[in-house]
């Protein structure tokens, strides 16, 4: 009997095809499992840092310096070369304003003082201009928020009161971020004001915050009010000889002479016909005729 020719039976025949299929789900499967894993950790990085996810996905048109992660304070540099964006102003003061005049205090908030500012504000019924730092902010959010209910206005003044002059842009940036998220989370508001330590600009500072369309704000009414031995009747006298229309008069937190000064200072000016009004208040009356700095 002559040998049957083997037939491949039906099994065989499907056995190649079944095992491409196989190789080919697998693929997919592990493609599945790294997706899957990378927006886990993309989650919890969202998690820790407090961040819808999206702002921590690396965005393929900003340089590798710009994605730095916002809570890792990057290495001070020389401030690269930044050309001054055209039409950004810094605000020193608005002559329009006539006879109004913004008082503002830097260096706050302070669980100390801040409450003893605000109670003779309150009593004179006078709103002021607050710039606070972003570490003295997140120590005492209620006391921002108190700032603000109150009617006050409040700036950005760096995370740590850092001299911004010496730093290069992306630490320029966190240090105003940083702050203004801090600020914002305390009392709900966008933060649009802010002002460099020690009046230290650069073109990096103007740069970047023109970038996050914030206002720098300076002054023109400096009675060095922070200094050792000064008097209230010192820090009021000065004030009151540098006073022009539609000044920024620059004062600080923290001091016990200014804290004398400022029911002084009111009442005097007061009597003299100024009114008192926010940063705000005053660009109310800039019609384009905002001063420039003198940093
Ligand atoms: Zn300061």
């Amino acid at each position: 009997m002559p040998p049957v020719p083997r037939v491949k039976s039906t099994r065989s025949r499907m056995l190649v095809p079944a095992m491409i299929i196989f190789i080919f789900l697998q693929i997919f499967l592990i493609q599945i499992v790294v997706t899957m894993k990378t927006s886990i950790d993309f989650y919890s990085l969202a998690k820790q840092h407090g961040k819808p996810i999206a702002a921590l996905v690396p965005d393929q048109k900003q340089s590798s310096s710009e994605n730095a992660p916002q809570d890792v304070v990057p290495a001070q540099g020389a401030a690269p070369a930044a050309s001054l964006p055209s039409g950004q102003d810094i605000l020193s003061c608005i002559p329009n304003a006539g006879k109004r005049v913004a008082i503002t205090f830097d260096d706050g908030p302070s669980l100390r003082y801040t409450p003893e500012y605000l109670h003779v504000l309150r009593e004179n019924r006078v709103p002021a201009t607050f710039f606070l730092t972003g570490r003295n902010a997140q120590q005492i959010p209620n006391i921002v928020g108190l700032i603000a209910m109150e009617g006050h206005e409040i700036g950005n003044h760096t995370y740590d009161h850092r001299n911004l002059a010496t730093l290069n842009e992306t630490a320029v940036e966190h240090q105003i971020s940083s702050t203004s998220e801090i600020l914002t989370k305390a009392i709900q508001q966008e933060i649009k004001y802010f002002r460099p330590p020690g009046g230290n600009n650069s073109q990096t500072v103007k740069k970047v915050t023109s970038k996050m369309n914030m206002q720098i704000v300076m002054w023109n009414v400096d009675p060095w009010d922070w200094e050792k031995n000064k008097t209230a009747n010192q820090i009021v006298a000065s004030i009151k000889q540098q006073l022009e229309p539609g000044s920024i008069i620059l004062l600080h937190e923290g001091k016990p002479q200014t804290l004398t000064a400022l029911p002084i200072l009111i009442n005097e000016l007061q009597q003299d016909g100024w009114k008192f009004v926010t940063i705000s208040g005053l660009l109310n009356y800039s019609q384009g005729a905002a001063g420039t700095g003198k940093a």
